[in-house]
């Protein structure tokens, strides 16, 4: 079964041919030289599989979930590709639904579990579907499973698991490259990173999640085109950010897209700032945000966008509102006008959701008023609803090298005692414990009011 394009890779040792000709002949591994069972493939993905088998369809596993399944790790999710259209495949199911404008997909839904059933598409071909810089703009047109096969991103992404036979057909040599343990970009390298230059924020994903290297050409390919990120959506890469970013492997990703260049497409301010390191700072900070990250996705305890951007951004906003004090603009407004300055360019890259956004405000200008405790405004904060995650981000702060360890103490502990022991806490912080910048327009304030600053001279 293996075409003469495999018999020359594998002849050719070390020094592969690049799998762009499309030689019309899978190789199929049989069931019985490969490791992937049934009983590891969900329940569910199996009842999509069989029902377009029993219509008279072709269906097959395709992309993460084989890639996964053979390298031995347990699959996200599963998606199907199949010679129905969509169409067609919404007939068979009771629980689905059409979806996408641009592709057509349609969602089989049992329960919580959604499994994406897709038809076979044909490459983008060149004059009609790409704009002058070579982006794909339209990807609809319904294909063979060659086809279909070709028009994906990397190799190891292009093995489809067959519920006909339970063999894997590989067209594009991924499952040589899977054993090499190589990510490689199907085609030439240009011409797929210009019709999608996402593939490359992929490509370091799947080499941060597996642990697999870049081809030579697939990697030299990033630096040269590091660039074409500029043109996508601020909307995808805040999506393509979380698949980064919030996916178990954030520590390890964050150092691969610095590597490539690629973080400074998407966080212009922050990688300025990066390159400029001082004190430890921004990247201890980041860093430790990262790494706290994926230890919370180990345990399974939830993040959130929100904490996520507020650490990718810490810095720009901690050096702007620095600036905006020096020039005489009191700390809680700086940090609020900072706030808006930095997220306002940013979203210029990679949007932010206001939902998010707002929270990842509150954190940032919760900051200095975590400093200032006198009074009630140590009880106001305590009742503030995003407390817990600015407290976090103090902490965070203070891990990174801030000097702050003393404000976190006091703040871990005031959470954790009676209302009585909260009181004493306030009273003895006197006058100089943190009352800080806010307390100055006060005073002035009440400076023509006297009988107000009687009342309140027991603070
Ligand atoms: P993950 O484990 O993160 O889900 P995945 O490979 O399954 O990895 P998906 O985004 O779920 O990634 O995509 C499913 C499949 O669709 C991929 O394996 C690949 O074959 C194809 N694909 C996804 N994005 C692209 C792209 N930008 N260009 C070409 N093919 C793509
Ligand atoms: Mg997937």
């Amino acid at each position: 079964m293996l075409s003469l394009n495999k018999l020359i890779n594998k002849l050719v040792k070390g020094k592969k041919a690049q799998p762009d000709v499309q030689s019309g002949e899978p190789v199929i591994v049989p069931r019985s030289e490969h490791t992937i069972s049934r009983k590891q493939i969900s329940q569910n993905a199996l009842n999509v599989l069989y029902t377009l088998k029993d219509a008279g369809y072709e269906a097959y596993l395709v992309g993460g979930c084989v890639r996964d399944l053979l390298l031995g790790h347990e699959p996200k999710d599963f998606d199907v590709a199949t010679n129905a259209l969509p169409e067609q495949v919404d007939k068979l199911f009771r629980r689905s639904r059409l979806i996408g404008r641009r592709f057509k997909l349609v969602h089989v839904r049992f329960g919580r579990d959604v499994i994406e059933v897709a038809t076979f598409r044909a490459p983008p071909e060149a004059s009609n579907h790409v704009d002058d810089q070579g982006r794909i703009m339209q990807d609809n047109v319904y294909g063979t499973l060659e086809q279909d096969a070709w028009r994906r991103d990397f190799t190891v992404n292009a093995l489809y698991y067959n519920i006909r036979d339970f063999s894997i057909v590989d067209y594009t040599s991924g499952i040589d490259d899977l054993n090499a343990g190589l990510i490689r970009l199907i085609g030439d390298v240009e011409t797929r990173y210009r019709e999608d230059p996402v593939r490359m924020l992929r490509a370091l994903r799947f080499v941060a999640k597996l642990g697999l290297k870049l081809d030579d050409d697939t990697e030299a390919g990033i630096f040269n085109h590091a660039g074409l990120l500029a043109d996508i959506p601020p909307a995808r890469l805040f999506d393509e950010t979380l698949k980064l970013y919030l996916t178990g492997n954030a520590a390890v990703t964050h150092e691969l897209l610095c590597h490539y260049h690629l973080f400074d497409e998407m966080y212009p301010q922050t990688a300025a700032l990066l390159h400029q390191e001082q004190d430890g700072y921004p990247r201890t900070l980041l860093m430790k945000a990262l790494e706290n990250t994926d230890r919370r996705i180990d345990a399974n305890k939830p993040v959130t966008p929100a904490f996520l951007f507020a650490a990718l951004l810490w810095e720009p906003v901690r050096q702007r509102a620095q600036l905006l004090m020096e020039n005489g603009m009191p700390e809680i407004p700086a940090m609020q006008r900072a706030s808006s300055e930095v997220i306002g360019d940013q979203i210029q890259r990679v949007s932010l959701p206001k939902r998010f956004s707002l929270v990842t405000r509150d954190i940032w200008n919760m900051q200095p008023r975590l400093t200032k405790r006198q009074g009630k405004r140590a009880f106001k904060s305590l009742l503030h609803p995003k407390f817990r995650a600015a407290y976090d981000f103090l902490a965070l702060r203070s891990e990174a090298g801030e000097p702050l360890e003393e404000l976190v103490d006091w703040w871990t502990r005031f959470q954790d005692v009676s209302a009585t022991e909260q009181q004493t806490m306030v009273n003895s912080l006197g006058d100089g414990g943190g009352g800080g910048g806010n307390r100055k327009p006060r005073r002035r304030r009440r400076r023509r009011k006297p009988a107000a600053r009687q009342q309140n001279k027991g603070e």
